[in-house]
């Protein structure tokens, strides 16, 4: 099948792409890597009057620096991601999770910016950015908002982002010293979405961590940054405590049925990561040895 008849439009500002959302509202979409907006609009999933084709905007690419933030432009590929120096010395989870997107030729087109606005449940960089609490930066016409990436995701495939505006970029605190991740996910092959995931950042001190941002993906109907990790925090994890918070990380998730996966083995699933997770973090065999589950 091909996608019905549609405008389109290449504009090469933001200002100018503001105009178009703000005249067409929800009869337009915005055309980023294409990697999901094409398939659905194939599949007569979606049939948009104007495509909004953002690729020549050049003010939306770029990944930068600044004191303790480091800057990703929406339009940045992932390609680019995975490729990033500056990405892999600030931002290494991001490095290890790219990897895990799909394959080479959709890395190649894909860009941070659409997958984020994209809000597929079981997308890694959603999760990502929960457990790198980035800020997430939108533009309408009528100026800027700054969302934290908790309050972004709303649902399967939604967010917080109305028709009239353009996601342009994310911000995300730059990776301490004593930082560790931990990106791991269960996929019936490599580079397909996930069945179940988990995306970590934490603060290391000695034996104990005093931070830690766990962010499960595929598991609900959006990203999960769980309430569960604070129990590991600032005291010393045996097998027992990390079982009472993989025990409270299972009430949390509200996971789907479907053809890959049941909701009860995608609850097994996130209890065995959180379990590799702390063990990986902490460098504590110990904790993954099983009982703990
Ligand atoms: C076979 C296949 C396998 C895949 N596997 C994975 C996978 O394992 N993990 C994964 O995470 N992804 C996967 N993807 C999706 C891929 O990562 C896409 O690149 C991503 O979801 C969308 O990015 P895009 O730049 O292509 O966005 P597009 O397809 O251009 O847009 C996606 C949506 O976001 C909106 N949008 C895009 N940019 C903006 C913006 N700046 N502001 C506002 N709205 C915007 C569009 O209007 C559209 O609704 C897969 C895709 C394919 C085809």
């Amino acid at each position: 099948m091909k996608a019905s008849a549609f405008s389109y439009a290449r504009p090469t500002s933001v200002m100018n792409a503001l105009e178009l959302l703000a005249a067409y509202g929800d009869k337009a979409k915005v055309l980023s890597g294409g990697q999901s907006l094409m398939p659905a609009m194939n599949l007569r999933l979606i049939s948009p009057e104007l495509v909004v084709d953002i690729g020549g905007v050049a003010e939306l690419r770029g990944i930068a620096v600044r004191g303790d933030v480091l800057t990703i432009g929406a339009l940045t590929r992932h390609v680019d991601l995975l490729k990033s120096s500056e990405i892999a010395a600030h931002a290494p989870l991001l490095t290890e999770a790219i990897a895990h997107v799909a394959h080479p030729a959709i890395r190649n087109k894909g860009t941070l910016g659409g997958s984020l606005a994209h809000a597929d449940p079981a997308a890694e960089l959603p999760a990502c950015m929960l457990a790198l609490n980035a800020t997430i930066i939108v533009s309408g016409q009528s100026g800027e908002r700054r969302i934290a990436a908790e309050d972004f995701f709303k649902g399967i495939y939604e967010t917080a982002l109305s028709a009239q505006e353009l996601l342009t970029a994310v911000e995300l605190p730059v990776a301490r010293t004593n930082s560790a991740h931990f990106f791991c996910e269960f996929a019936r092959r490599h580079g397909d979405y996930a069945i179940a995931g988990l995306a970590a950042q934490a603060a290391v001190d000695g034996e104990v961590l005093t931070g830690l941002r766990m962010a499960f993906f595929a598991v609900g109907d959006r990203p999960l940054l769980a309430k569960a990790a604070g129990r590991l925090l600032n005291i010393v994890i045996t097998p027992a405590l990390l079982s009472e918070a993989s025990g409270a990380l299972a009430e949390e998730l509200n996971p789907q049925d479907d053809q890959q996966a049941s909701a009860s083995m995608r609850r097994h699933l996130a209890k065995v990561l959180m379990a590799r997770s702390v063990s990986a973090l902490l460098r504590r065999p110990d904790l993954n040895a099983g009982g703990a589950v």
